[in-house]
């Protein structure tokens, strides 16, 4: 329990610091429009953790990671294998939301990726899953693959081995589950995306 304190004390010490971010534009239009950072949420003693993109609308407007349409089929991904959410831990490379969802600057996710980088380390996760582009290029990248960096199609899926400093661990590209949105054949694909980890 004292443990599980000093992961929750870490975790809230990493949302001040993004609350109070001062060299952020997207932190500038968080406060503006009075909305909030997306941190993550889950359990701090996750095995498997996601990483998304940014916050959307409905996220920035409840502070909470995969709140919207995208987070509806993430639950459905969950669910095809039998995980509830409350089990992994979910959350974003950026953490404030980008306007009118357009796709993040390469400076604003290197703000924003070293606080995924130190929620990485406090809650250790021993797969990450990397959902979209954006997130899987930036995992591969900060684990010296940077040879694997394919359009997420090629990659999707596939199972990268990586040292850490606190063990050996997985890093799974996937497709964006708001690719899914209008694409029954993508849901199916991710589907069994998520089966085949699952399996192993
Ligand atoms: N898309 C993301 O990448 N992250 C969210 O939290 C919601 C939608």
């Amino acid at each position: 329990m004292a443990q599980d304190f000093n992961r929750k004390e870490k975790l809230e010490q990493i949302k001040q610091e993004v609350v109070n971010l001062e060299n952020s534009f997207l932190a500038q239009e968080r406060i503006k429009n009075k909305t909030f950072p997306v941190i993550g949420e889950g359990n701090h003693y996750a095995q498997i953790m996601l990483v998304g993109e940014a916050p959307g609308k409905n996220e920035a407007l409840q502070g909470r990671p995969f709140c919207g349409q995208a987070g509806k089929i993430l639950d459905k991904l969950l669910s095809s294998v039998g995980i509830d959410r409350q089990e992994v831990y979910i959350t974003n490379i950026v953490k404030d939301r980008p306007p009118n969802n357009r796709d993040p600057e390469p400076e604003e996710i290197e703000i924003y990726s070293s606080f995924l980088d130190r929620q990485i380390n406090i809650i250790q996760p021993k797969i990450i899953i990397g959902l979209g582009r954006f997130s899987s290029s930036y995992l591969l990248s900060k684990f010296n693959l940077n040879d694997e960096i394919k359009p997420i199609s090629l990659i999707h899926g596939c199972v990268f081995q990586v040292q850490t400093n606190y063990g050996l661990i997985k890093i799974i590209p996937m497709f964006h589950p708001a690719s899914c949105i209008y694409d029954r054949k993508k849901e199916q694909i991710m589907i069994q995306d998520f089966k085949n980890i699952w399996k192993n």
